[in-house]
């Protein structure tokens, strides 16, 4: 599966193929235009977390991972090769749908190793002024998000959504990225949205949005948890627990992924039985269970 578009933060061209992955891949990003180098999506590999997560090694870049990696982590995949041919990876509409769409198309195959998940043990809490994350033990993997944008459509939202059944595809993958009017020239002035437009996000002017309608009257929330889910999965593994964020961002998303890991009280690493293995989903003509591949 393939696509082409542009990078939000670099406005570079970008041709995209997604590849299945064999057991136990994970999510690798490979540089076809840098003799195929390889860079895992993992925390270790995180460079640079400003308006986007970008991860870097041996100083080769992949920009603005989250909204693909959301997409797998929604849709219970667990090894692919995402293959690209420059920096960035293409915003398309913003969301993480067309991602999904391009997996669906493909088919998702089960794996015969079980998968593993990362289930937290002991609560982590962490604050930066009024921003705040934290992930609670539980049996399955659920995310609740907070928002307070000054602004007439937004104000405070709060979404909350269980990610183990399908929830992800309806509620929360369609969720484009969003920024106003009033910070476009600066950002364009440093260089920070060459690939910006009416397409690929949300434009708030200061009563209102210029490039209407929206897809959920909470989209703006929604984008964030979509935003979480795409950070977290740099844990390496789904998670089983309840995520819980205020006010968070990219910095504080993967500083709690590396909080995690370089803990290992906090967390085990456990398989799920079939039986009780609800945290995925089968599509339609396609099985998705322990351990998927496209
Ligand atoms: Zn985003």
């Amino acid at each position: 599966m393939e696509c082409s578009g542009v990078g939000l933060h670099s406005g570079a061209p970008v041709f995209l193929r997604i590849l299945p992955g064999r057991p136990g891949t994970g999510i690798v990003f490979r540089r076809t235009d840098l003799d195929d180098f390889e860079v895992e999506a993992i925390s270790r590999n995180v460079a640079r977390v400003s308006y986007a997560t970008s991860l870097m090694k041996k100083g080769v870049l992949i920009s603005t991972t989250e909204h693909i990696l959301s997409a797998f982590i929604g849709m219970g995949i667990d090894n692919a090769i995402v293959e690209l041919d420059n920096l960035e990876l293409p915003i398309l509409d913003g969301s993480a749908r067309p991602f999904v769409e391009m997996v669906q198309k493909a088919g998702i195959r089960k794996q015969r190793r079980p998968r593993k998940y990362l289930k937290i043990r002991r609560e982590v809490e962490m604050r930066e002024g009024n921003k705040f994350i934290a992930v609670y033990p539980a049996d399955s993997y659920s995310v609740s998000y907070s928002i307070n944008f000054p602004h007439p459509l937004i104000g405070k939202e709060t979404f909350q959504v269980e990610l183990s059944n399908g929830s992800y595809l309806r509620h929360v993958a369609a969720a484009r990225t969003f920024g106003s009017r009033e910070d476009e020239r600066a950002m364009r002035n440093m260089g920070l949205i060459r690939g910006a437009s009416r397409e690929n996000c949300i434009v708030l002017t200061r009563d209102g949005i210029e490039n209407g309608p929206l897809r959920f009257t909470d989209e703006f929330v929604r984008h964030k948890v979509l935003d979480l889910v795409g950070d977290l999965a740099l844990l390496g593994k789904q998670i089983l627990g309840k995520v819980v964020a205020d006010r968070a961002g990219h910095a504080m998303h993967t500083a709690l992924v590396s909080r995690i890991l370089r803990d290992k009280t906090l967390w085990e690493e456990v398989t799920v039985s079939e039986k009780d293995d609800t945290p995925h989903f089968a599509l339609p003509g396609a099985q998705a269970a322990a351990g998927s591949s496209l």
